[in-house]
C-alpha cells in the first residue's frame, strides 16, 4: 500500500481468509464492504490488480502479493460477482 490501481491489498486478503475461517457469506460480506465493490469506479478490488510488483518491492515480509491476489480474485469474484455488483448499484446504489 498504497497499491496504484487502489487495490485494498490488506483487505482483499483478510476477506479471504475469513471466507475460510469464519464462512462463505460472512467473507463475502467482508470483501464487498471492505473493497467498496458497491462504489463505481472506487472499487478496491483484487481483480484491479495489473501484476505491476510495486507492492511486492516493499513488502517486509516479501510476500507474493501479485500472485496471491490472483487466487483471492478467482476465490471471492466468481463469474457472477460483477453482474451481481452492477444489479445492486442500479437498483441499491
Ligand atoms: S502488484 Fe497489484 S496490488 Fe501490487 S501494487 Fe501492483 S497493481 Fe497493486
Amino acid at each position: 500500500m498504497p497499491c496504484p490501481k487502489n487495490v485494498n491489498i490488506p483487505g482483499c486478503f483478510a476477506a479471504y481468509n475469513s471466507r475460510y475461517a469464519s464462512g462463505y457469506i460472512t467473507g463475502m460480506m467482508q470483501y464487498v464492504t471492505g473493497t467498496s465493490a458497491l462504489k463505481r469506479g472506487r472499487a478496491m478490488l483484487a481483480s484491479n490488480c495489473v501484476q505491476c510488483g510495486a507492492c511486492e518491492k516493499k513488502c517486509p515480509q516479501g510476500i507474493r502479493v501479485a500472485s496471491e491476489l490472483k487466487t483471492v480474485r478467482r476465490s471471492m469474484e466468481p463469474f457472477w460477482f460483477s453482474a451481481a455488483m452492477r444489479i445492486i448499484r442500479k437498483f441499491f446504489g
